[in-house]
């Protein structure tokens, strides 16, 4: 071989430019790797399902022509890193050139950067594109400012513009920007028969679990013989058709909504593409497109806010705080602007809590490694933000368990979305809510061991006093917020007494934190 290639495990791309043509002297080498499976404690079926995938793209490109290494766990268990099994294969292959597209990971982009230069001695080596963002890695600083907020709103829009989505000229489709106001509505007991079942795929996983389990990987969460999850390319396509037929005629309006006790509460209306676009088994635009055909070939099933509130979390979200992660690293994960120090609760990992919302997000998170956005942002992120759980234990537990997730795309929205660590890169004010806003957008309440309606009796709901006490103890630095005037006129509305027994039940909570 004259030249070896890289393919890590979220790099299952097979639009990349590499594959176009075959060529006999070239080697790629796709390895199951002990340092990618312990950096954190993952999710088993997290573990399962890239292993699957990495499998089944060796497969693919195999049968394509190319020349393919693909290594499990016993076949790399005796090097200590990348660095080395690179090393070793590139002199083994006699190959004079190594090749990598870059990691979307700041700790793997350095490793490579920094490490394989000393190791590999005259070998060439070539850092490429992975292909897959819309914004080049070298064109962020074009987009973004480091330690500083910068708006996703006008990012967004920037976004729109430059690859011309859902524009008509110069304005946007429809004339609005955002259709949010006709969005997010609660799901209520009429719409419980129309929730779509979520697709499901079921590759067996028993060969990849037993291999976990013989090299002593740690773990957590439910296994399941049969995996769930998108494994491959035609799979991921799959759950992409079912996307634009079955969940996006009401992705918008229910985006928000959180149910319990109904099979196919976990799932609703959203995507779950996440893992297919993470491991690049599809290209963010592919997705993006084929929501866009729904909606022109369909526009009465599919209206503009429910493609456009879809747009958004791809072109939108997805990009910016890919911007926002590689802008701000290496420090982001130092970050701790509201000094929040106290640990995770047990419950965090097994679902023991009396706190209905908290149980369904956790639980359903062991389950299906699989939480949606407003459980993450609004249950246990706000959770987590109230209650001051030190930013370094949270990042740990959102990297391990969703099936999703990758340190580029998790931080962001953990140290900087949901704990406000960041002092608001990403937000202007911290997203922290009183049970209210838990109870309006579910039905989780109704259930829960918890009254909603109070908020300094004992069995008052966790969230009431500590929403109350979390402002109050942060009021220097939010209350010149505008947003936050009318919730501080409120605060102290209700009186030195009521006020004292608020911060005095927050503090029982924050002192027995693992017992509510
Ligand atoms: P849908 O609701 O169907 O949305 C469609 C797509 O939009 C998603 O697949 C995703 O690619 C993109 N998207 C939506 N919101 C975001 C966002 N805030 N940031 C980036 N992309 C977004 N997403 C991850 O992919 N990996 C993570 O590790 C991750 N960790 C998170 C941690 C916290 C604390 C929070 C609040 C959010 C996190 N998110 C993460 C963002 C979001 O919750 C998930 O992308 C989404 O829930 C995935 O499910 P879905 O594919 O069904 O999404
Ligand atoms: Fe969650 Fe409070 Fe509602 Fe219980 S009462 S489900 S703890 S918001």
């Amino acid at each position: 071989y004259r030249t070896v290639r890289l393919i890590l495990g979220d790099q299952l791309n097979s639009q990349h430019s590499w594959f176009n043509s075959t060529d006999e002297t070239v080697l790629y080498v796709i390895a199951e790797l002990k340092q990618e499976t312990t950096y954190v404690k993952h999710h088993i079926q997290k573990l399962c399902a890239f292993f699957s995938a990495m499998e089944n793209f060796a497969q693919e490109l195999t049968h394509k022509g190319h020349q393919v290494l693909h290594l499990t766990l016993d076949e790399t268990e005796h090097f200590s890193s990348i660095i080395e099994l690179l090393a070793s294969i590139t002199a083994g292959a006699n190959a004079d050139v190594l090749e990598y597209q870059q990691p979307d990971e700041y700790r793997l982009l350095t490793q490579l950067r920094k490490l394989l230069p000393q190791a590999l001695g005259e070998t060439q080596i070539n850092e490429t594109s992975s292909e897959h963002f819309l914004i080049p890695l070298e064109k962020i600083r074009t987009y973004v400012k480091p330690q500083q907020h910068n708006r996703m709103e006008s990012f967004y829009r920037k976004m729109r513009k430059r690859f011309d989505i859902l524009m008509d000229g110069e304005s946007p489709e429809g004339g609005q920007w955002n259709y949010d106001s006709q969005n997010r509505e609660k799901i209520k007991t009429k719409d419980l028969a129309h929730i779509p079942q979520p697709m499901m795929f079921g590759t067996a996983a028993d060969a990849y679990f037993q291999r976990i389990k013989a090299h002593n990987i740690p773990y957590f969460g439910e296994y399941d013989a049969y995996l769930l999850w998108p494994v491959t390319r035609t799979q991921s396509l799959q759950l992409l058709d079912y996307f634009c037929e079955y969940c996006l005629p009401n992705f918008g309006r229910f985006q928000d909504a959180m149910i319990g006790d109904h099979p196919f509460q976990w799932s609703l209306y959203h995507s779950r593409l996440s893992f297919s676009l993470n491991t690049k088994q599809i290209h963010p635009m592919e997705v993006i497109t084929a929501a866009i055909q729904a909606y022109r070939s369909a526009p009465t099933v599919i209206t503009l806010p429910q493609v456009e509130g879809f747009v958004r979390q791809i072109l939108g979200w997805r990009e910016y705080i890919r911007c926002v992660y590689w802008i701000n690293m290496p420090e982001y994960p130092n970050t701790n602007e509201l000094s929040a120090h106290n640990k995770l609760p047990e419950y965090f990992w097994d679902g023991s809590t009396k706190m209905a919302c908290m149980k369904q997000a956790i639980d359903q998170s062991l389950k299906y490694a699989y939480a949606h956005h407003i459980q993450r942002l609004m249950v246990t992120g706000n959770f987590c933000l109230l209650t001051g759980i030190s930013p370094e234990e949270v990042n740990a537990w959102y990297l391990g368990i969703y099936i999703d997730a990758i340190e580029w795309v998790e931080m962001p929205n953990t140290q900087g979305m949901s704990l406000f660590a960041d002092g608001g890169y990403v937000a202007t004010k911290p997203y922290s809510a009183s049970g209210n806003y838990i109870n309006k957008m579910s039905d989780y309440c109704k259930h829960c061991f918890y009254d909603i309606k109070q908020k300094t009796s004992e069995n008052s709901c966790p969230f009431n006093s500590l929403y109350w006490n979390f402002m109050h103890k942060h009021q220097t630095r939010l209350a010149n917020n505008p947003r936050n005037i009318m919730i501080y006129r409120n605060w102290n509305k209700l009186g030195a007494e009521t006020q004292q027994a608020t911060l005095a039940r927050a503090q029982w909570c924050i002192d027995n934190l693992s017992s509510l």
